[in-house]
This record gives C-alpha cells, structure tokens and sequence, in this order.
C-alpha cells in the first residue's frame, strides 16, 4: 500500500492510496495540473484512476472536481447530502459520474467505507479504505466519535487531523466567530486533541500522517510536537509520524 497527501489544508485537500493494484484519489481540492504531476512523480496518471471519494462539499474538498472529470472516466463517490450540496452550490457536475455511498462500495479488489464526522457540513465522512492493509481518513472533524475510533483502530496508515494549536488559535488573528466554529464540535481537531486519540487506539498504525494543519494556527514541528508528547505522557512507544502539507506531497 501506498499513501501520498498530495495536499492538505484549508487551501486544498487531496490523497492518493493505491493498493493492491487499484487506485483511489480522496478529495479534489487541489487543481488537476497539480494533481496530474503528483500522480505521474509516483508512475499514476488521471486517467489510471479507479474510484474518486468526496469527504464533504467544502471547497478546499472539491474545487478541482469538475476539471479532474474531463481528464478520467473515474466515478465520483459520496453521500448523498454532499452530492446535493455540491449541485446547490452550482458545482456545474455531471451526475452520470457521481455515485451515492451509504456504508461501503468495492473498488475493484478494495472496500471503501464511510463513515460520519462531526463537522458543519452537509454529510462529512471519513473514509476506510481495506484491502490487503488498511488506510483510514478522518479530516475535518470537530471532535473524535466512537464511530471515528472504531474506523481508525486497526488502520496501517493513519490520515488524522492536526488542524491547529489551541493557544496560536485562542492568541491568533482570527475573528471569534471564526475561532468558536473551529473551536466547536462541528469544527476541527486541535493537535492535543489528536494525540489523545490516537494514545487510545489498541493496535498502533505503522504510520500517522497528521493533516489539515491551519498555516495561521499551527506549524508542521508544533503539531508533530504536540503529538509526540501526548504519546509519551500516554505510555505510548514513539510512533512514525508524518506531516502533510499544504504545497508539498508527502508518503506514507
Ligand atoms: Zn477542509
Ligand atoms: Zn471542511
């Protein structure tokens, strides 16, 4: 199994897993330039693509949807509130490409299942993504449920939300409207907050990649800090932990 972020934060989100010869995109929230180069550094291409998975309709999850169309036959996966909410928003997308999820489809040799986030959007999902190992993806998320724990026990590869530093947020220059939604249930994961999580997981992945990071309320060394340190006062034996960022591609 492979895992490339080929972008992540509020700019553009985008994840590429291949895995046992099938090839999954999560998110199209970079541009398809941008995507078709990452693609073909790791000898992919668009047009190789089996399956496109939605997590939800914010813009920094879908605005190079509708470009990436043109250049692959793929299906568009997720769940229905989000495929309304991204045709309400005038995403101008062909619907003979979007597919709804409900729990899980198979993707040739692979399963990928959904499940909820906590998040304000109008369907968010984490996806789970199984085959001969297993990659979870839970972004955006205002805090961790018992539905994300159980979808990211047992996962190889993590992709986990470490949006900000509680005390960058709290001292930072957002507005406090902005800072409550971030802040609230429906927002998203401090790096605190993550590291408590996953210090509960039973089986440990091999690799977590933290992703989403604010650039205004987190850094790349802080988040990976933060992490750690939560690990160890947990007991937790180091684990191999990445960073993804929001105009580089990182792998897993
Ligand atoms: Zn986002
Ligand atoms: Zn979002």
């Amino acid at each position: 199994m492979r895992v490339s972020v080929l972008a992540s934060g509020s700019k553009g989100n985008a994840i590429f897993v291949e895995m046992d010869g099938a090839r999954v995109l999560i998110d199209a929230g970079v541009g398809v330039r941008r995507v078709g180069r990452a693609l073909s550094s790791l000898s992919a291409s668009l047009d190789s693509l089996d399956a496109i998975f939605i997590t939800h309709e914010h813009s920094d999850h879908v605005a190079g949807l509708r470009t990436l169309l043109r250049h692959t036959d793929a299906p568009v996966y997720s769940r229905p509130g989000t495929l309304r909410a991204m045709a309400e928003s005038g995403g101008d997308l062909p619907a003979e490409r979007l597919f709804a999820i409900h729990d899980a489809v198979e993707v040739g040799p692979l399963r990928v299942s959904s499940f909820d986030i906590p998040h304000d959007a109008a369907d968010p999902v984490g996806y789970e993504i199984t085959g001969s190992c297993k990659c979870t993806v839970a972004t955006d998320l205002g805090f961790v449920t018992d539905e994300v724990r159980t979808a990211m026990e047992g996962a190889d590869v993590l992709v986990f939300e470490a949006n900000h530093d509680l005390a960058m947020l709290r001292k930072g220059p957002y507005p406090w409207p902005l800072k409550q939604r971030i802040l609230g249930n429906r927002g998203h994961l401090a790096n605190d907050e993550a590291g408590r999580a996953i210090a509960r997981l039973r089986k440990r992945p091999q690799k977590i990649v933290l992703a989403h990071l604010s650039e205004t309320n987190n850094r790349p060394a802080i988040a990976e800090e933060t992490v750690s340190q939560v690990l160890a006062e947990s007991g937790v034996p180091a684990l191999s932990l990445a960073v993804a960022l929001q105009d580089e591609m990182v792998t897993a």
